[in-house]
């Protein structure tokens, strides 16, 4: 008879090994079963976001930032360097290196705290057992008071640009646009969204040509629509081609090269040929082989696995978090089901607050919202204040070339509690945080007005947006009455 556990995890991405942990440290037997190896045929853990998500691509970003700030950005300072040259294998080198450390340090905390790794593709059969599949075939099955599903996600495949890294390298997914050897002279995009731009940004800054086809007539249609146009004017002027209304219609490829097909706004068919095409649009739950039939666990309409709102499913003792549940495909976003879940089975009450969870885009400079946008709250008939403030009007933003954005702040008209910040601009990740975190203490617009901030701060301008929200801005010349 095989071990028996308080937790088993199913999958060791964000959402997964947190989850382990936690379950861990609040004293209960757990273990992490995972299906991704290496060409050692060894255990790696961490899922899409550490190995071919969010970490490789901040490090690709990271590079190619370098390079491109290099290459235009120095001699403003006084700085030359000479010619400049890029050496792509490094760079991927580099990349590999940080996630091959990232992943050896999931495991290193597994360790740390006792969760057993087991290395195998999971299933769960009925009565809370869950049979474990190993790279030979061998099958082991296991108990548990508790099971964890955390599988995630992949990347949804097109038949109109269908993606097989194993016939070909010229059409790809996100996971094959992190492992380019050289730098593309045309790259074609299906889906200006968050990875399609992220990825874009990276090979934009080395020199590709890169052209987005997005087949929405709207631009970041999920954010609001003042920071997303004025992203769009921002990315255009860096170079990036962004064709809204662009239905892909077919691809082939011809050679080393892929001609892409698809209609304009105007319904009129136009071809383009690159050099390499990445298709990014999308991800869907991954579900494969996962249940037994008698498992008892229920999917929605869309493939996801069916949960309440702290993550239960149908079958009492089986949970899911992450990409393969409802709700945004983010990382912290997993990892925090993943704690509230092993709180749960430890028997706390922990709970998810949904409204508070911040969206990034780690492109140059920085898109990050948290909250809802001015578009849903007009829908709801909510009626706010707004307050917006410029980069361009804060020293240390000058003082860094990083002029270009806004801070948007919306408040409650009634109450003035925050309702949403949505920010374009230098360091908008960890800008947005900040009022990740007023909101979840319930702060008004006033409350972050009247708090000190560091000068000279990129944060200032969240400062000014909250203040501009009563007409106060300091550094800006008031459109609205000072009340
Ligand atoms: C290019 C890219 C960039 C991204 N950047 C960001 C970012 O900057 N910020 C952010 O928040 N999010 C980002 N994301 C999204 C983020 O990666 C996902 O939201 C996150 O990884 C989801 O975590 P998860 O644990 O639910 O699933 P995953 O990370 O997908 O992990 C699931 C794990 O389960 C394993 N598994 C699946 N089925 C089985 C089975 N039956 N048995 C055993 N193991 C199994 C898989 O092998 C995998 O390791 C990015 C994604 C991509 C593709």
């Amino acid at each position: 008879m095989s071990e028996k556990y308080d937790v088993i995890v199913i999958g060791s991405g964000p959402a997964g090994y947190v989850a382990a942990i936690r379950a861990a440290q609040l004293g209960l037997k757990t273990a992490c079963v995972e299906k991704w190896s290496d060409d050692k045929g060894k255990v790696v853990n961490g899922g899409t976001c550490l190995n071919v998500g969010c970490i490789p691509s901040k490090a690709l970003l990271d590079s190619s930032h370098r390079y491109h700030d290099a290459h235009d950005g120095f001699e403003n300072h006084g700085i030359s360097t000479g010619e400049l040259s890029i050496d792509v294998p490094a760079m991927i080198q580099r990349k590999e290196k940080i996630v091959a450390q990232m992943s050896g340090g999931i495991t290193g905390l597994f360790k740390a705290n006792k969760v057993a790794s087991i290395f195998g593709y999971g299933k769960l059969l009925a009565g809370k057992k869950v049979e474990v599949t190993d790279k030979d075939g061998n099958v082991t099955v296991y108990d548990a008071d508790n099971v964890v599903i955390a599988t995630g996600s992949v990347p949804i495949n097109i038949p109109v640009a269908s993606v097989n890294p194993e016939e070909n390298t010229i059409i790809v997914d996100s996971t094959g646009a992190l492992e380019f050897q050289e730098v593309p002279k045309r790259l074609g995009i299906i889906g200006a969204g968050v990875i399609g731009l992220e990825l874009g940004s990276v090979w934009a800054r080395l020199g590709s040509e890169v052209v987005c086809l997005e087949a929405m007539d709207t631009f970041l249609a999920m954010m609001d629509q003042q920071i997303a146009k004025e992203t769009k004017k921002i990315f255009t002027k860096q170079g990036l081609d962004i064709r809204l209304s662009s239905m892909v219609t077919g691809s082939e490829v011809k050679g080393n090269e892929v001609e892409v097909t698809f209609n304009d706004k105007e319904g009129n068919e136009q071809k383009e040929t690159f050099d390499k095409l990445i298709v990014c649009v999308g991800r869907r739950p991954f579900t494969q082989g996962l249940f037994s039939d008698d498992a008892g666990v229920q999917l929605d309409e869309r493939g996801f696995v069916k949960v309440d709102d702290n993550c239960a499913t149908d079958v009492a003792g089986v949970w899911a978090v992450g990409d393969v549940v409802r709700g945004p495909m983010l990382a912290h976003k997993g990892s925090e089901e993943g704690v509230v879940v092993a709180e749960r089975i430890a028997g706390q009450k922990a709970m998810m607050n949904y409204d508070t969870i911040p969206n990034v885009i780690y492109t140059h400079p920085e898109v990050a919202s948290v909250g809802k946008t001015e578009e849903q709250l007009k829908a709801e008939g909510v009626e706010v204040n707004i307050g917006t403030f410029p980069f361009l009007a804060i020293g240390r933003a000058v003082a860094a070339d990083s002029q270009d954005g806004m801070v948007k702040m919306i408040a409650d008209a009634k109450t003035d509690r925050i309702l949403g910040c949505h920010i374009v601009g230098p360091s908008a990740s960890d800008l947005v945080q900040q009022i990740v975190i007023a909101m979840e203490f319930g702060s008004t617009a006033e409350d972050i007005g009247m708090t000190v901030f560091g000068h000279p701060t990129f944060s200032e301008a969240v400062k000014e947006a909250a203040l501009s929200v009563h007409g106060h801005a300091i550094h800006m010349p008031n459109r609205k009455k000072r009340k």
